[in-house]
């Protein structure tokens, strides 16, 4: 039998929630703790770990992750206002594309210490809100341009999501970014300092790919601030290290990756190293717990359709894999009408969406799956209920408008 995907406290919570409770998701701490301490205990001591809050911004993971690391990636404005407010005075690192002058102009007042430049144009506009904003005696605001380098051929194909080698939004040329670090390092740039570079290329590598990404990163960002005559002192190399949800129990090599930053780290002893995941520190700590309504017979095949669904948990279908699932029995059927049961080994379980991509797992092995069973996803601790809603990155929600509309009636829908 496969070890269980489920921790004790996750089993205990899932047969104590009554069916009123569910769905719920169980974030076991215990269990974050113990994963961000030995990823920070295989990590050299000179390599800052940084958590890309985008994953799960909930206040309770971001205070379990605040021991195990040195400050906080953010994508957004509001990540930044959120991690601020929850963990007041840890580091932070501003990066996403799109920033707007608004959003700037907040981090900049908000003191933020690190900015991930996207584009030249991000960088004029830092400089400006910067001289208009900098307070005599304040540390100064360190940017990292965000560089989109060469990679060797076909490293980062076998990932999940490519943030680079092809046109996409994210950080700049090497040529776009000499001239960013000219802009930088000339005149009338108070209160910024050009430190480094960031890059964050690819998700789903696994340790030889991603090392070998950092390598390529460190590689283009030394020649790039050589060529200029700056000092390079820091390089934020990214988060993507593989979750692979096909075989739960498998984890990074975060021993071999830590072991070939320290070997990149020794080759370059004036630079800090950074790194910054998400899904591969949280998705383990969490499970989406729900119950099944009904097991039907379709086209020779059992379907349980369990309370909740995709739009609760989005990953199966933004990511178009089964999540990971383990079956909680439970004895009691309470009602006068005969009780549902699954008549094959496999079950395809949907949520209540009436819509056919509310898949939550195909092929799940629940021999004699009933209703009122409860159903507990695993790795379901990352990318899971905040991409499955509007506060996914949190920023803000659209308004609605109805010109034409007759009478008054509150904007924004809110
Ligand atoms: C999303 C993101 C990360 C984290 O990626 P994971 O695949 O969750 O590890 C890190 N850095 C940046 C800039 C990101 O946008």
């Amino acid at each position: 039998m496969p070890p269980s995907l489920l921790t004790p406290a996750v089993r205990t919570e899932a047969l104590n929630l009554t069916s009123g409770e569910l769905p719920c998701y169980v974030h076991d701490l215990t269990a974050l703790h113990s994963h961000a301490a030995a990823v920070r205990e295989a990590l050299p001591s000179s390599v800052e770990l940084y958590y890309a809050a985008k994953a799960n911004p909930e206040p309770e993971i971001l205070a379990a992750l605040a021991p195990w690391t040195d400050g906080f990636e953010v994508s957004s404005g509001g990540e930044l206002g959120h991690v601020r407010a929850v963990l007041p005075g840890r580091p932070l690192a501003f990066s996403g594309p799109g920033k707007t002058p608004g959003e700037l102009a907040a981090a900049l007042d908000a003191g933020v210490e690190r900015v991930h430049a996207e584009s030249l144009h991000e960088v004029r506009m830092l400089v400006a809100l910067a001289g208009r904003s900098h307070a005599p005696g304040r540390p100064p605001v360190r940017v990292l341009l965000r560089i989109d380098p060469p990679v060797p051929e076909g490293l980062l194909t076998g990932s999940a999501l490519t943030m680079g080698g092809r046109p996409t939004p994210f950080g700049m040329g090497i040529e776009e970014a000499a001239e960013a670090l000219r802009l930088l390092t000339g005149e009338g740039c108070e209160g910024l300092e050009a430190v480094g570079a960031h890059a964050h290329l690819a998700s789903g590598l696994d340790a030889d790919a991603l090392l070998r990404v950092a390598e390529a990163i460190v590689h283009a960002a030394g020649e790039l601030f050589r060529g200029h005559g700056t000092a390079l002192r820091e390089v934020a190399v990214g988060g993507g290290m593989a979750v692979d949800y096909t075989r739960p129990a498998e984890r990074f090599d975060w021993a071999a990756y830590g072991a070939g930053l320290a070997a990149l780290a020794r080759r370059n002893p004036d630079v800090r190293l950074r790194i910054e995941p998400g899904r591969a520190l949280t998705a383990y700590s969490g499970w989406y717990v729900t119950d099944v309504l009904d097991v039907k017979r379709s086209h020779g095949e059992d379907v349980a359709v369990v309370r909740g669904g995709t739009h609760h948990l989005r990953t199966p279908a933004a990511k178009g894999h089964d999540q990971p699932a383990e079956v909680v029995p439970v004895e009691a059927w309470p009602h006068p009408w005969p009780r549902p049961e699954a008549r094959a080994g496999r079950v395809t379980v949907v949520g209540q969406l009436c819509t056919p991509k509310d898949v939550l797992a195909r092929g799940l092995e629940a021999p004699g799956l009933r209703a009122g069973d409860r159903v507990v996803f695993a790795l379901a601790g990352a990318y899971a209920w905040n991409i499955s809603h509007r506060d996914f990155l949190m920023h803000p929600p659209p308004g609605f408008r109805f010109p034409g509309r007759t009478g008054t009636g509150s904007p924004g829908g809110r």
